[in-house]
């Protein structure tokens, strides 16, 4: 009998799970049944485009990489602008908005994020304040910066920071408002968080208010933001305003149907992304994405991961374990790794990466580390163009092993990153990456890397300049 499988959500991580059942669907005999419900009216939209869009580096609509009728041609149902509104996990179906129900026998919950708005900007009626959550936020940030003089964001995250540097690129005075110490605090230390500000504040004019305050005003007039009232009564001009700060798990659906959260606010799954019901995983509903919690591959400890780069990894499991499961074949199952997010972004020229624990994810885990910070030049220093690099690298001060880097530069992050995500899934020690070989040509890399001489440095060795 054809399988029926039904997706509620048609961001990143609805559509990953869907393309992989559709590239797969052969493998099952009697044929998949596919559906996805989404809000939007967009097909697959790459929505970490879209910062890159605003900058004015192509088209909003470029980002929308196949409209719905892609879908709609392979036979899928694929609705957009439609809602949810209930999951009845007892009777296997939902019921849309319409009222109209749809039976599944696998059902993945992929519902997404939502931002924290605060309370002052949730009363507020004015135009020109937008959340930057997905392509339909884009364009109305898009429309409100033709005229526009002055900006506010109202988050120090990634998507905050290419929010402020798109304005700034388009001639707009930024502010942005967000808590100490510094930037970024979820991927960086605050040593390494203060070299990503004085670089937006020296080549971007950024103007950045790090300190415990919270937007308690706005001001307009004729319909559209003026300015913004931060904490006390200072007031900063700004005609358009984007919060971005802290994403939450959209959950309310899952919530309602008993299904369980966690300590991160995400929904609970075991590693095959089953959700949890009771005391049992549910054989047929998954979860993933940015709605769901993850295992933290140091700590082990539940966490958001919040990624594009988490989501295709978990849309894989979930296409194994439908197809296992339909072919009742255990040999098809499979299982998420821990997660160690590696996250890499370009703000305004300049590479920031980083994977694994901070120093404050570390002490918080109660993980004492031992810490190295080197900067170099990423090829030979005659070699014209060669620029430098900042890395940090944070050891288990007890065990040796790598926990944590970061780094800020200008070139060889992405694939820095990578590497040392690998280095700590294998668990490597502080004396193993020092004395391990790295390849070498002068017109593409230094014959003792960066990654050396923060490795010496963790471990107290003077290295060799
Ligand atoms: C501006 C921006 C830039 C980013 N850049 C990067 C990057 O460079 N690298 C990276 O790794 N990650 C990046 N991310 C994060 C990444 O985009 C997300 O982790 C990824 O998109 C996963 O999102 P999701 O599908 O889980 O959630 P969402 O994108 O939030 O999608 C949720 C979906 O659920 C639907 N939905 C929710 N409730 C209902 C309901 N009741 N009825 C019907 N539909 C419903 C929504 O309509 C939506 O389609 C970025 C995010 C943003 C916002």
């Amino acid at each position: 009998m054809v399988k029926k499988v039904v997706i509620v959500g048609g961001g990143i991580a609805g559509i990953y799970v869907l393309r992989n059942l559709l590239a797969r669907r052969e493998e099952v005999e009697d044929g998949l049944d596919l559906t996805l419900i989404k809000r939007e009216r967009s097909g697959w939209v790459s929505t970490c485009g879209l910062p890159f869009a605003l900058r004015g580096w192509y088209e909003i609509k470029r980002t929308e990489i196949n409209e719905p009728k892609f879908f709609l041609d392979q036979g899928v149902d694929f609705r957009t602008e439609t809602e949810v509104t209930r999951l009845n996990l007892d009777d296997r179906a939902i019921t849309l908005g319409t009222g109209e129900e749809l039976s599944y026998d696998y059902l993945v919950i992929a519902t997404g994020r939502k931002p924290s708005v605060p309370d002052a900007v949730l009363k507020s009626e004015l135009e020109g304040i937008y959340t930057f959550n997905n392509e339909l936020d884009a364009e109305k940030i898009e429309a409100s910066i033709a005229g526009a003089k002055y900006a506010f964001v109202r988050g120090r995250g990634i998507i905050g920071l290419q929010a402020a540097v798109a304005f700034a690129t388009r001639g707009l005075k930024t502010t942005v408002l967000g808590g100490p110490p510094s930037l970024l605090p979820s991927s960086l230390d605050p040593d390494m968080g203060e070299m990503v500000k004085k670089w937006l504040e020296e080549k971007h004019g950024i103007r950045f208010i790090l300190e415990r305050k919270e937007i308690t005003g706005v001001k307009g007039d004729g319909g559209r933001v003026r300015a913004v009232i931060v904490g006390e009564g200072e007031e900063i001009p700004a005609d358009v305003v984007v919060i971005a700060r802290g994403m939450k798990p959209n959950v309310e659906l899952a919530l309602d149907a008993g299904i369980e959260t966690g300590e991160s606010g995400g929904i609970v799954t075991d590693r095959a992304l089953h959700v949890k019901r009771g005391r049992s995983y549910l054989r047929e509903v998954f979860s993933l994405g940015d709605c769901t919690e993850v295992i933290d591959g140091v700590t082990h400890r539940p966490r958001l991961s919040q990624l594009a780069s988490t989501v295709v990894v978990q849309a894989k499991v979930i296409a194994d374990n439908i197809i296992s499961d339909i072919k009742a074949q255990p040999s098809l199952y499979s299982i998420c790794e821990p997660c160690l997010s590696p996250t890499v972004a370009e703000i305004g020229g300049l590479l920031v990466g980083s994977v694994g624990l901070t120093t404050e994810g570390a002490t918080r885990a109660g993980i004492k580390t031992l810490s190295g910070v080197a900067t170099k030049l990423v090829k030979a220093r005659y070699f014209p163009g060669a620029k430098p690099l900042t890395l940090k690298l944070l050891f288990d001060a007890y065990t040796h092993k790598l926990i944590g880097a970061q780094m800020v530069g200008e070139s060889t992050v992405a694939e820095r990153v990578n590497e040392m995500e690998l280095a700590i899934r294998a668990g490597m020690t502080a004396e193993e990456m020092r004395n391990t070989e790295r390849c070498y040509d002068p017109s593409l890399s230094l014959l003792i890397d960066v990654t050396i001489d923060a490795t010496e440095k963790a471990i107290g060795i003077t290295p060799v300049y």
